[in-house]
């Protein structure tokens, strides 16, 4: 599903997406499988070529419990915040053409920027990578997720981003007289 960003208005379109809508419901199958989707965001343009896109993705998606092996539905509820911009032409090999998702954090709230190019922006892409990154390397279905089980399964979500040494661990413990 693309989105032809030249054709948004000034004040924005919304877009409401689900089930019976079924814009997505290939895109996003292999994801949630049958299940349904509720999805609404807002485009609009932040100046002559920048976007925002705001709004609210709530789905369930088939999983098979990494423990117990029981397939399982694992709840996705993410809010949306993207800034979508035009595809920066690095020529050469340009390191930034590759990655086309960055994340900044604008004060507490996590903003992340994607890049378009040809003015079109690939809306079911898009989402069906937003929900993909919700879901844990090794779910676990709600049985295995039961308090008395947790303490052997908490699973780190910040699994795979870098770690940052911070600098001032070093000096801890040391004592000043
Ligand atoms: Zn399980």
């Amino acid at each position: 599903m693309k989105i032809k960003l030249n054709e948004i208005p000034e004040d924005g379109r919304q877009y409401s997406l689900n089930r019976e809508t079924a814009e997505l419901n290939g895109t996003l199958e292999d994801l949630i499988s049958q299940n349904d989707y509720k999805i609404s965001l807002d485009i609009r343009p932040l100046n002559s070529r920048d976007f925002t896109v705001n709004g609210q993705v709530s789905t369930k998606t088939h999983e098979q419990c990494s423990r117990c092996g029981q397939d399982f539905n694992f709840g996705v509820e993410k809010t949306i915040r993207e800034i979508l911009i035009p595809t920066q032409e690095q020529g050469r090999t340009g390191k930034y053409a590759k990655s086309a998702s960055h994340h900044v954090t604008d004060a507490d709230e996590e903003v992340s920027v994607t890049e378009y190019s040809k003015q079109q922006f690939d809306l079911g892409e898009f989402l069906h990578e937003a929900i993909a990154l919700e879901v844990p390397f090794n779910p676990f279905c709600d049985d295995c997720l039961q308090p008395e089980n947790n303490k052997a399964f908490i699973y780190d979500e910040k699994m795979g981003e870098e770690q940052k040494p911070n600098p001032f661990s070093a000096l801890k413990g040391i004592k000043i007289d």
